[in-house]
């Protein structure tokens, strides 16, 4: 399921690429998908890209927001296409540039689109330029998923404005790398569950904002402390070993561009390998890169969890 560190990482790659350009198009395939009036959106330019939480916003003009949650199976594949202008014989090459993000697929490679297209935005650059690069052609956005739980939703800029005001937002509990996230803050928070596993607590949204079921495990692991831990039973010093796994594991997802194993044709050359980096996570039956021991697999509150019973106590 992607989560802060991967939304985070299509929060970067789109508002380099789709700021200015105009949403000329919005194809809805899947109705279920589609929440709101997509006309609305229609003919207004891409101001700003934001997120929160496992939220992206894309703000539009016209007091205009388009939000995406791209729940256990949703992508975006952004599909660019230039068309150059040789100096010579003046014939034109087209560049194609492609950008995906989110849940990793097999198909996210090939043909746009594809039987799991739910929504095509259709992105038109405003911009005459006057070098060698032409006005881009069209772009497609293209909103993927398998199994149907993902939404976009078109909504009224200002109604975000009041956080309280919204259904989406309003419940989400901090941001886990702004300034207001401390431990006395998770501490404070995690208080409300004081039974459950610490993992299955940090996973609760209104507790912290973001950290799905890869990141928690990773976080666990980085805090030495055992996923099954009641939240109760932790002491200050492991509640703040706790905030600092979190906030450094989604940093460490960040940094590896999530865990999409995205194909990136971008100059920066951008790869989501994170999962290569994860010391616990997808990794039963494998000897834990700190200290040998194998790591195990459970089940806790309905989720693979993935932890070393020798680093983690
Ligand atoms: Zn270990």
């Amino acid at each position: 399921m992607p989560e802060l560190p991967e939304v985070e990482t299509i929060k970067l790659g789109l508002e380099k690429k789709i700021i200015g350009l105009k949403i000329q198009k919005i194809q809805v395939i899947s109705p279920k998908t589609f929440i709101g009036n997509s006309q609305e959106a229609e003919g207004q330019i891409v101001l700003k890209v934001w997120r929160r939480g496992k939220i992206l916003g894309v703000d539009l003009s016209g007091n205009i927001t388009l939000l995406f949650h791209l729940k256990m199976s949703g992508q975006l594949v952004l599909i660019q296409k230039s068309k150059i202008k040789n100096q010579n014989d003046k014939s034109k090459f087209k560049n194609e540039d492609k950008f995906i993000g989110g849940h990793p697929t097999e198909d996210m490679l090939g043909k746009m689109p594809n039987a799991h297209t739910r929504v095509i935005f259709t992105l038109q650059s405003q911009e005459k330029q006057k070098s060698r690069l032409l006005p881009l052609a069209t772009s497609h956005l293209y909103f993927n998923d398998q199994r149907k739980f993902g939404w976009v939703k078109v909504v009224r800029s200002t109604i975000l404005s009041e956080r309280s005001e919204s259904k989406d937002l309003g419940k989400l509990g901090p941001e886990p790398l702004e300034k207001g996230f401390t431990w006395q803050v998770l501490k404070q928070n995690l208080l409300k569950h004081k039974n459950w596993p610490i993992k299955v607590a940090i996973m609760d949204q209104t507790v912290v904002a973001g950290v799905g079921n890869i990141y928690a495990n990773e976080a666990c692991f980085d805090a030495k402390l055992d996923p099954r831990t009641k939240v109760s039973d932790l002491s200050d010093q492991q509640l703040h070993l706790l905030y600092r796994g979190i906030i450094k594991s989604l940093k460490d997802g960040i940094a590896h561009g999530g865990s999409t194993r995205a194909h990136f044709v971008d100059p920066q050359g951008h790869k989501g390998y994170f999962l290569d980096y994860a010391l616990v996570y997808w990794r039963d039956k494998h000897p834990c890169k700190v200290c040998g021991t194998e790591i195990k697999k459970i089940a806790l509150g309905g989720r693979g969890t993935y932890f070393c019973s020798g680093c983690q106590k």
